[in-house]
């Protein structure tokens, strides 16, 4: 594989290194540790193909391990989307995890460690606490509860647990130091009072654990070697190991945690909270939508999954962050359509042209090779009659010499088909173009060997046959922001930056052959870009969504 010969990231050196120091190759373990509290997004799209390119590398298990600590945020339909893009996306994880079930563990463990005088309840509100707190330049202050008899403390806690008090009444404290220089270490809170459902354990607990003493613990219980994160929990990782330095000892692999830069993109919001603004605002219709940068919405916009997996493995794993230009995504996204997607026609913006030299009660069936780039994928008949449909914009009565398509008294090939020259025009009361007349050559027939069907004309132009078209709603997408960087604005909200007119629908007329397309199915539209069906398509009523556009080669060339 050529992904054997690229030179190692920083975070397989980092493995390499761990297995000549000794490191048993069989007990390497990652995992991927998604909050259900949204859809993933192509952030977390770098996250995954980290993880599950190590899996395959090593030959190792990846757990997907649901954090769901926080039952405000989190529910069943999240984790059932986040299953669904992995699974999209061709990895297979080995457990399917859930920090949930690991609560009774981490309530035990919490438990000794207020009985061994390393944990303590604070009675006071959030605001005391904060104000205790510090800043980075000042020391925090103890608070008066720190030093409180461990007898209390596990009275307290085993109340806490029992629904004895009130939300926002106790919380439990590590006991580390209030005057480190790392604030996540001045007596962080392992557990606070929620009296709120929770997906998988339903009303079970009123104490949930804290993000810090669920992470590493989880990893240890897993038995994860290798437990990769994002550079903003580099400060985490001091009190991922004070953590798991407490636990009860044993002989068990002890987790290491390794900090990577997140994926950062032009022109895109990477973060659950922000994307769920856009979906509650309307600004969007729902995570799906093929302009959000979920997976879900890549998915429907027709970017394939090795496309994605291309560009984040383009993109690579590196120590600083950065930001990624939107356009090395979409170059991923034409190459991989590009070999793999057959070219059909379909006009977007339609002008009907007739050709008044070909009998009216004739049609022929004109074959069209399916993908120049691939022979294996074969050729199609496409339908050709006296009236077709071309693209407005490929007409102008008159054009200067640069303009290659078609015009009064000029010829152009219509592409699979024969050469045609248009004649005249016919206009409505406001001067508006309605039709196009033209006549054609006969003996120009494309790939028929003769003559005429060799003549070099300047321009080729795409059509459909009137009476065979289907009607398809097509939409178009522009950027969702109109910044290169919308969140990144002191004075400005992210949402002022949303672009008004990213979504833009067109009816089109596209070749009959397209009606035995499914949903999910991508195809190029010839001259005009990739395309695919959208799962809002019904029975004779095709939906496409313009998955990225192409540059035009072929109208002027050939
Ligand atoms: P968000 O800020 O969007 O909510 P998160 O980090 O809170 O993201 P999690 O569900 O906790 O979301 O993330 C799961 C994993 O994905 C974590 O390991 C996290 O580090 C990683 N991840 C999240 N965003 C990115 C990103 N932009 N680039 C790379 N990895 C990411
Ligand atoms: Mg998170």
């Amino acid at each position: 594989m050529s992904e054997e010969k690229a030179p190692l990231h920083f975070i397989e050196q980092i493995i390499e290194d761990d297995l000549s120091n000794g490191f048993d190759s069989s007990k390497i373990r990652f995992r991927f540790p998604p909050e259900p509290n949204g859809f993933l997004h192509v952030g977390h799209l770098k996250a995954i193909a980290l993880n599950f390119n190590l899996g395959q590398r090593y030959n190792a298990p990846v757990n997907l391990r649901f954090d769901d600590t926080n039952p405000v945020k989190e529910n069943q339909e999240f984790v059932d989307a986040i299953k669904e893009n992995i699974e999209w996306l061709g990895f297979s994880w080995d457990k399917e995890c859930y920090a949930s079930d690991y609560f009774q563990q981490l309530y035990d463990w919490a438990y000794y460690l207020v009985k061994e005088g390393k944990a303590y309840i604070d009675s006071q509100d959030s605001e005391a606490m904060a104000i205790q707190k510090g800043t980075p330049t000042q020391t925090g202050t103890n608070s008066p509860f720190r030093d409180r008899p461990v007898e209390e403390n596990i009275r307290l806690f085993e109340e806490m647990k029992a629904g004895k008090h009130e939300e926002g009444s106790h919380v439990l404290r590590a006991k580390i130091d209030m005057s480190s220089p790392n604030m996540l270490l001045r007596d962080p809170v392992m557990y606070r009072i929620l009296y709120k459902h929770h997906h998988r354990t339903g009303n079970d607990w009123c104490i949930y654990p804290m993000y810090d003493w669920t992470h590493g613990e989880s990893d240890y219980i897993e038995q994860v070697s290798h437990s990769l994160c994002t550079l903003e929990f580099k400060p985490h990782r001091e009190l991922y190991d004070w953590f798991l330095d407490q636990l009860p000892t044993s002989n068990k692999l002890r987790p290491y945690q390794r900090e990577f830069a997140r994926l950062n993109l032009s022109y895109t919001v990477t973060s659950k909270r922000k994307l769920a603004q856009l979906v509650d605002d309307n600004n969007v219709n729902g995570w799906d939508d093929p302009r959000m940068p979920t997976i879900a919405g890549m998915r429907r916009r027709g970017y394939p999954p090795k496309a994605l997996i291309n560009f984040v493995n383009t993109a690579g794993i590196s120590k600083r962050e950065n930001v990624i230009d939107v356009s090395l995504l979409e170059f991923c996204v034409r190459e991989e359509l590009n070999k793999t997607t057959a070219r059909v026609m379909a006009v977007v913006n339609p002008i009907k042209l007739v050709i008044t030299n070909y009998p009216a009660d004739q049609e022929e069936m004109l074959t069209a090779i399916n993908n120049p780039e691939d022979e294996s994928q074969g050729s199609r008949a496409i339908p050709f009659s006296r009236e077709l449909y071309i693209e407005r914009e490929d007409f102008k009565e008159e054009a200067n010499r640069k303009f290659f398509r078609l015009t009064l008294g000029k010829e152009v090939r219509l592409k699979n088909a024969y050469i045609i020259k248009g004649e005249s025009v016919t206009k409505d009361d406001q001067g508006n173009i309605t039709e196009i007349q033209c006549s054609y050559d006969p003996d120009s027939k494309s790939g028929s060997g003769s003559e005429a069907s060799m003549r070099k004309v300047k321009g080729t132009i795409h059509w459909v046959s009137v009476s065979h078209a289907l009607e398809a709603t097509v939409h178009n997408y522009d950027r969702l922001f109109n910044d290169e960087s919308p969140d990144q604005h002191k004075e400005a909200s992210f949402l002022d930056f949303v672009n008004p007119s990213s979504l833009h629908t067109q009816q089109a007329m596209v070749e009959p052959s397209l009606n035995s397309l499914s949903v999910g199915e991508r195809v190029q539209f010839q001259r005009l870009g990739y395309y695919v069906v959208d799962s809002s398509s019904r029975e004779n009523e095709l939906v496409f969504n313009k998955t990225v556009g192409l540059r035009d080669t072929w109208s002027k060339k050939q």
